[in-house]
Formats: structure tokens, C-alpha cells, sequence
């Protein structure tokens, strides 16, 4: 099989597991926010329209080669492998593999444009490459970007409006935090009036709009402001997904000069779910509609899900409804599932006993607070 090869970026969405990954662009333009570590050793670049072209042609091409193998009775899947076994390199073997997943779990239905910030390539151009993907892939039912929020507060109705009608649906923007002080901390590079900015007119140009908060991230001192500030966005902005990342410091990253440097100080695993409360609790519900997702293993409660016009008193509720346990038992459910047991903390009964007796144990044992926090914290740098 001759070599069917395109470019995969480093990271996506968790909402695009399935998806075609695209790469537009190459690495982070910006590369400065303190707690990221992903492109910190190497230069952005953009691609030429052309490039990006090769790469749809020849993910419609494996789509093709895949295909042959769809019978009346379903996926030849002794074919495929067979197929699979003649590819020589990673580069092949990951490609295909991407290829035949958006095809069978994916439902064909989504394409992400990588890096961290291709909302920055001209606008023609990005329009001229999702025209392609709707010519080249038309079974693509969603295509979306990540988009920095100060290059979304940039970008003119107008070419909003064409990259709207080209095709593009939806954009994701690691927002972290709507406090100017936290957003100066971190060296994120925007403010909350361009976050504000750059929101709506996505919203007004009718693109969907997925923007990420890190509660915890302003540290112990900035948590109230963190909070109260980043409800202060969503309520301005009305967001169609807000999706939570609770902070965690990441050891190598900047942070850790930020705190040696003193005035931050990252607070606990128990206080960062106060301040998701804090957030939750200025969110206005007759302002904003969209939904809440927990969609990530780094947050203590991943129930807390729900729409912000409907959902938010369940949502407290249940968080209080966690908060109101012994500590004992808070303890059980919070070292289970930082070791990665993914459950709801009212179904602690359905872990094995030998693994009930582990977190038990541990939540007993270690009396100390900070050599808690440092316990949990060693299992929390894995997810991030
Ligand atoms: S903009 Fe995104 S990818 Fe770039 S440095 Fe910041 S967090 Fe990392």
C-alpha cells in the first residue's frame, strides 16, 4: 500500500476523540501561559492551503481504501487488520487507525483543526480549507478549532461570517479564568474584556463556542476572584459549553516559579471544589443556557454536568450533598478517584474490597494534611 500519511498534532478536545484531527497549524503562537507545557520547545509555524489540501486528499483516500472493506453484513474486520499488518511505519499505522475510527465509533462525524490556535491563520485561507474538507469529506458533520481569546476578540464580524458559511461550527478557547489577575498571573495574554469580546462575536456570527475554566488556578489567594470573575464571562458571554479543568500544578511547568516566587499558593483538592461552587453559584441562570461539563478525570465530582438555565440548584445541591459526608468519607471518595477509580462518590460500594481497602487505608492513615495533598497530588500529575 503506498504511504498514506498526513500530519497528527499533539493534542484535541476530549469531545473530539473521534474525530479527524487536521493540522492547519503547527504548535502555539503565543507558547507564554505559565501551567503549559506542550509546545514550550518548539516555534510555531503556519502550513500552506495546499499542504492542508494534500492531507484532506489523502484522508479521503484512506476513507476509500477503508470503505472497500464495509459489507451488507458489516466491517471485514480480518480484511482491515490484514491491511493493517502491510503498513511500515508509526506514521502509517497512526493514520489509519484515525481513519477507521471517525469511521466506526466517530460516525464520520467530526474534524478538529490543530494546533493550539488556528483561529490566527488568515481567514481566506482557513475558509478556503474547510470548503475543502466539505467538498473532500462531505459526510463531516461538525468541523471545529481551538482559538485563542484574544485572536477571537481580533477577527471582524465579516470574516466570521465567511468562516460561518464555509462550514466551520464550532470553536474551543482555553479561556482558564475570567479574572484579569489570575490572567496576568498566568501570563494567559488576553483580558476579560477581550474574552467578552471575542465570545460574543462568535456567538453573534452563529458559531458554537466551548471555552475551558481552570478553578483553582488563581491559587488559594486569587480563588474568590478566580470564581466570582469567570461566572462574571460566562454570564456576559453565554458559552454553548463551559467545561472545567480543575488546575492542578504540574511539576517542570512555569508555575512552579510563579509559587517560589510567593503571593500564590495552589490550594487543596477540597478547596478547588469550593471555588467550582463559588463559580456556580454567580452564574446567572436567566443569562446563561448553555452546559456545563465536567468532561475531564482531573475534577473531584465529574457528575456535575447540567445546563446553567436549568441545572445549576441540582448541581449545588449535589456538591453540597458531597460536602455535607464525614471527612472521613470524603476522604475515600477523593483518594479513589485521584487514583482513577471514575465513579460517582455515591458508588464507592462498587469498587472491589481489596481496592475499598486501599483508599480506606489511605484516607485513615495519612493524618497529616499536607502529606494528603501531596499523596493525591502524585496521582493528579498523571492526568495533566
Ligand atoms: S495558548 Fe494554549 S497552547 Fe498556547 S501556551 Fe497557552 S495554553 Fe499552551
Amino acid at each position: 500500500m503506498e504511504e498514506m500519511v498526513f500530519q497528527i498534532g499533539p493534542i484535541r478536545p476530549p469531545s473530539e476523540a473521534n474525530s479527524l484531527l487536521l493540522r492547519v497549524t503547527v504548535n502555539c503562537p503565543w507558547n507564554r501561559c505559565k501551567f503549559c507545557m506542550l509546545y514550550k520547545k518548539y516555534d510555531f509555524h503556519t502550513r500552506s492551503v495546499a499542504e492542508v489540501k494534500q492531507d484532506i486528499d489523502t484522508m479521503a483516500e484512506l476513507r476509500d481504501r477503508i470503505l472497500q472493506y464495509k459489507t451488507a453484513n458489516g466491517w471485514d474486520i480480518q480484511a482491515i487488520n490484514n491491511e493493517y499488518q502491510t503498513l511500515t511505519t508509526d506514521d502509517q499505522r497512526w493514520c489509519y487507525q484515525m481513519v477507521f475510527r471517525w469511521m466506526t465509533e466517530g460516525d464520520c462525524n467530526s474534524i478538529f483543526l490543530q494546533d493550539a490556535n488556528t483561529m490566527c491563520l488568515r481567514a481566506d485561507w482557513l475558509a478556503e480549507i474547510i470548503r475543502y474538507v466539505r467538498v473532500k469529506l462531505p459526510e463531516i458533520k461538525r468541523i471545529t478549532s481551538y482559538g485563542r481569546a484574544n485572536t477571537l476578540a481580533k477577527i471582524t464580524p465579516e470574516d466570521y461570517k465567511m468562516l460561518k458559511e464555509a462550514g466551520l461550527d464550532r470553536i474551543h478557547s482555553g479561556y482558564e479564568s475570567g479574572s484579569d489577575k489570575v490572567l496576568a498571573l498566568i501570563e494567559k495574554g488576553c483580558t476579560q474584556e477581550e474574552q467578552i469580546i471575542g465570545g460574543r462575536k462568535v456567538r453573534e456570527a452563529g458559531i458554537e463556542l466551548s471555552i475551558y475554566f481552570m478553578p483553582g488556578v488563581g491559587g488559594r489567594e486569587l480563588s474568590d476572584d478566580n470564581a466570582i470573575e469567570t461566572a462574571k464571562v460566562i454570564n456576559a458571554v453565554n458559552p454553548n459549553f463551559v467545561r472545567l479543568r480543575t488546575f492542578v500544578l504540574r511539576t517542570g511547568s512555569l508555575m512552579e516559579e510563579v509559587r517560589d516566587a510567593g503571593g500564590w499558593t495552589e490550594d487543596t483538592d477540597m478547596n478547588k471544589l469550593l471555588e467550582i461552587r463559588k463559580l456556580l453559584a454567580h452564574i446567572d441562570p436567566t443569562k446563561a443556557n448553555g452546559r456545563i461539563t465536567s468532561d475531564h478525570i482531573i475534577n473531584l465530582l465529574q457528575e456535575v454536568n447540567g445546563d446553567m438555565d436549568t441545572d445549576l440548584p441540582w448541581m449545588l445541591e449535589y456538591i453540597d450533598s458531597f460536602l455535607a459526608l464525614p471527612k472521613l468519607e470524603q476522604r475515600k471518595y477523593q483518594m479513589a478517584r485521584r487514583m482513577g477509580f471514575p465513579l460517582d462518590w455515591k458508588q464507592l460500594w462498587r469498587m472491589r474490597e481489596s481496592d475499598r481497602k486501599i483508599v480506606e487505608d489511605l484516607a485513615k492513615n495519612i493524618v497529616d494534611e499536607k502529606d494528603w495533598e501531596k499523596k493525591l497530588h502524585t496521582y493528579m500529575d498523571h492526568y495533566i
